[in-house]
Protein backbone atom coordinates (compact mmCIF):
# COMPACT_ATOMS: atom_id res chain seq x y z
CA UNK A 1 0.00 0.00 0.00
CA UNK A 2 1.73 3.02 -1.26
CA UNK A 3 0.59 6.59 -0.34
CA UNK A 4 1.27 9.82 -2.07
CA UNK A 5 -0.10 13.49 -1.21
CA UNK A 6 -3.31 14.39 -2.49
CA UNK A 7 -4.27 10.67 -3.28
CA UNK A 8 -7.95 9.40 -3.14
CA UNK A 9 -8.43 6.63 -1.04
CA UNK A 10 -9.07 5.31 2.66
CA UNK A 11 -6.76 7.84 3.93
CA UNK A 12 -8.24 10.88 5.46
CA UNK A 13 -6.30 14.00 4.85
CA UNK A 14 -6.15 16.24 7.84
CA UNK A 15 -4.32 18.88 9.00
CA UNK A 16 -1.34 17.87 10.85
CA UNK A 17 -1.66 18.15 14.61
CA UNK A 18 1.74 19.71 15.18
CA UNK A 19 2.74 20.72 11.82
CA UNK A 20 6.31 20.64 12.02
CA UNK A 21 6.32 17.21 13.28
CA UNK A 22 7.07 14.85 10.27
CA UNK A 23 4.90 11.95 11.48
CA UNK A 24 2.41 14.24 11.93
CA UNK A 25 2.51 15.37 8.46
CA UNK A 26 2.76 11.49 7.31
CA UNK A 27 -0.36 10.77 8.96
CA UNK A 28 -2.11 14.49 7.41
CA UNK A 29 -1.02 12.63 3.35
CA UNK A 30 1.45 15.62 2.98
CA UNK A 31 4.49 13.10 3.19
CA UNK A 32 4.15 10.00 1.18
CA UNK A 33 4.75 6.74 3.02
CA UNK A 34 4.42 2.80 2.14
CA UNK A 35 1.38 2.18 4.62
CA UNK A 36 1.21 -1.24 5.22
CA UNK A 37 -1.79 -0.69 8.25
CA UNK A 38 -4.16 2.13 9.31
CA UNK A 39 -6.93 2.25 11.60
CA UNK A 40 -8.74 4.72 13.78
CA UNK A 41 -6.24 5.19 16.26
CA UNK A 42 -2.53 3.91 14.62
CA UNK A 43 -0.63 4.04 11.40
CA UNK A 44 2.31 1.60 10.27
CA UNK A 45 4.54 2.36 7.39
CA UNK A 46 8.10 1.25 6.29
CA UNK A 47 11.48 2.64 7.58
CA UNK A 48 12.72 5.02 4.97
CA UNK A 49 16.35 3.56 6.21
CA UNK A 50 15.56 -0.47 6.80
CA UNK A 51 17.98 -1.88 9.48
CA UNK A 52 16.16 -5.55 8.87
CA UNK A 53 14.49 -6.92 5.92
CA UNK A 54 11.36 -6.28 8.00
CA UNK A 55 11.51 -2.64 9.43
CA UNK A 56 8.06 -0.75 9.95
CA UNK A 57 7.16 1.82 12.20
CA UNK A 58 4.14 1.95 14.03
CA UNK A 59 2.61 5.70 15.09
CA UNK A 60 -0.53 6.94 17.04
CA UNK A 61 -2.13 9.13 14.87
CA UNK A 62 -2.15 11.58 17.62
CA UNK A 63 0.92 13.39 18.29
CA UNK A 64 2.56 12.18 21.57
CA UNK A 65 6.57 12.73 21.69
CA UNK A 66 7.21 9.52 23.01
CA UNK A 67 6.08 6.17 24.93
CA UNK A 68 6.24 7.54 28.12
CA UNK A 69 3.98 10.72 27.37
CA UNK A 70 1.63 8.58 25.22
CA UNK A 71 0.89 5.76 28.15
CA UNK A 72 -0.02 9.06 30.68
CA UNK A 73 -1.98 10.26 28.38
CA UNK A 74 -3.96 7.22 26.58
CA UNK A 75 -3.01 4.09 27.46
CA UNK A 76 -5.53 2.66 25.10
CA UNK A 77 -3.73 4.15 22.23
CA UNK A 78 -0.88 2.81 23.18
CA UNK A 79 -2.30 -1.21 23.16
CA UNK A 80 -3.67 -0.23 20.15
CA UNK A 81 -0.09 0.95 18.97
CA UNK A 82 1.13 -2.61 20.29
CA UNK A 83 -2.01 -4.53 18.26
CA UNK A 84 -1.05 -2.83 15.20
CA UNK A 85 2.52 -4.07 16.01
CA UNK A 86 1.85 -7.94 16.61
CA UNK A 87 -0.68 -7.45 13.51
CA UNK A 88 2.31 -6.05 11.38
CA UNK A 89 4.44 -8.87 12.84
CA UNK A 90 2.54 -11.77 11.80
CA UNK A 91 1.73 -9.94 8.35
CA UNK A 92 5.18 -9.89 7.24
CA UNK A 93 5.80 -13.84 8.66
CA UNK A 94 8.24 -12.56 10.97
CA UNK A 95 5.85 -13.29 14.18
CA UNK A 96 6.93 -17.51 14.15
CA UNK A 97 10.77 -16.67 13.55
CA UNK A 98 10.70 -13.59 15.98
CA UNK A 99 10.61 -9.99 15.75
CA UNK A 100 11.84 -6.89 18.24
CA UNK A 101 9.07 -3.58 19.10
CA UNK A 102 11.52 -1.36 20.01
CA UNK A 103 10.51 2.54 21.07
CA UNK A 104 13.85 4.44 21.13
CA UNK A 105 12.74 7.19 24.04
CA UNK A 106 14.88 10.60 24.14
CA UNK A 107 18.52 11.52 22.81
CA UNK A 108 20.62 8.81 24.61
CA UNK A 109 18.60 6.35 22.97
CA UNK A 110 19.09 8.18 19.66
CA UNK A 111 14.84 8.84 19.01
CA UNK A 112 15.38 11.31 16.39
CA UNK A 113 11.61 11.98 15.56
CA UNK A 114 9.65 13.33 18.84
CA UNK A 115 6.31 11.32 17.80
CA UNK A 116 6.29 7.97 19.29
CA UNK A 117 6.90 5.60 17.26
CA UNK A 118 7.86 2.07 17.46
CA UNK A 119 9.88 -0.11 15.21
CA UNK A 120 8.91 -3.67 14.31
CA UNK A 121 12.23 -5.40 13.14
CA UNK A 122 12.38 -8.93 12.27
CA UNK A 123 13.61 -11.26 9.01
CA UNK A 124 16.97 -11.54 10.43
CA UNK A 125 18.79 -12.48 13.68
CA UNK A 126 19.03 -9.78 16.14
CA UNK A 127 22.01 -9.19 18.45
CA UNK A 128 21.48 -9.13 21.91
CA UNK A 129 22.41 -6.49 23.73
CA UNK A 130 21.82 -3.93 21.07
CA UNK A 131 24.18 -1.48 20.37
P1 LIG B 1 14.17 7.04 15.85
O1 LIG B 1 15.61 7.30 15.51
O2 LIG B 1 13.96 5.93 16.84
O3 LIG B 1 13.48 8.32 16.27
O4 LIG B 1 13.49 6.54 14.52
C1 LIG B 1 13.07 7.38 13.51
C2 LIG B 1 13.02 6.56 12.26
O5 LIG B 1 12.27 7.25 11.30
C3 LIG B 1 14.37 6.24 11.63
O6 LIG B 1 14.56 4.82 11.61
C4 LIG B 1 14.27 6.84 10.23
O7 LIG B 1 14.89 6.04 9.24
C5 LIG B 1 12.77 6.90 10.04
N1 LIG B 1 12.29 7.90 9.10
C6 LIG B 1 12.63 9.21 9.05
N2 LIG B 1 11.92 9.83 8.10
C7 LIG B 1 11.11 8.90 7.55
C8 LIG B 1 10.11 8.93 6.51
N3 LIG B 1 9.82 10.05 5.85
N4 LIG B 1 9.49 7.78 6.19
C9 LIG B 1 9.78 6.63 6.85
N5 LIG B 1 10.69 6.54 7.85
C10 LIG B 1 11.34 7.66 8.18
Amino acid sequence: MSRTPGRAGRFTRTIPAVPECLFCQIVAGEIPATVVRDDDLTLAFRDLNAQAPTHVLVITKAHHADVGALVAADPDALTALHRTAAAVAADEGVAGPGWRLVFNSGPDAGQSVPHVHGHVLGGRHLEWPPG
